[in-house]
């Protein structure tokens, strides 16, 4: 996981009919132009680096790996702080006492987990040498259009209280938006 701010962005659909903007609860306002196609992951400000993040929660997925041969399936069984609704970790900012396993992503730790890590994410792609999607909120400019391209997790998930470990490999999925 990225370090970034969780809580829910989703936009409100309001009594008078009305649909808000999204708000991005991740900020992205005062950041250079385009600064992901010029700048270094490892030097990147701190700001920089969380707005990197396109909130798919694909990585709140659990995957199940291949000892033999290393690959890596991606599930639809979900951490158990993961709000399937907003697509959001529940609890954020304390979610360490909870999941101590979560990854706090850096640039220091991203070569040792970015082979997991979904292949639409964005410190991924980056990582790779490869540009951010159109869908992408930094280029986009809403948080929305990460749902609406069908590549998050939103709406998707089973929490994995739900489901014993060894019945996850039924849950196996495709990516979604890959
Ligand atoms: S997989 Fe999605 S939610 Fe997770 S760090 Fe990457 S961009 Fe952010
Ligand atoms: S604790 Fe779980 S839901 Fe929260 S950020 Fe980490 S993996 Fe995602």
């Amino acid at each position: 996981m990225a370090e970034h701010d969780r809580s829910d962005g989703r936009s409100d659909d309001r009594s008078d009919g009305h649909r808000e903007t999204a708000r991005d609860p991740i900020p992205r306002d005062r950041l250079r132009p385009r600064y992901w196609d010029t700048t270094p992951l490892d030097q990147m400000t701190p700001r920089e680096w969380e707005a990197l993040c396109d909130g798919c929660g694909k990585c709140c997925l659990n995957k199940l790996e291949d000892e033999e041969t290393g690959e890596v399936a991606l599930t639809r069984i979900s951490c158990r702080l993961f709000d399937d609704g907003s697509c959001r970790c529940a609890q954020y900012e304390i979610r360490k006492q909870f999941v101590p396993e979560c990854v706090v992503l850096s640039p220091r730790n991203l070569p040792e987990v970015a082979y997991w890590m979904p292949a639409t994410c964005a410190y991924r792609l980056l990582w790779e040498g490869k540009p951010l999607y159109d869908w992408h909120p930094l280029i986009s400019g809403t948080p929305e259009s990460v749902h609406d391209a069908g590549v998050s997790a939103r709406g998707i998930t089973i929490p994995e209280f739900e489901i014993p470990e060894e019945e996850w490999e039924d849950h196996i999925i495709e990516e979604p938006g890959t």
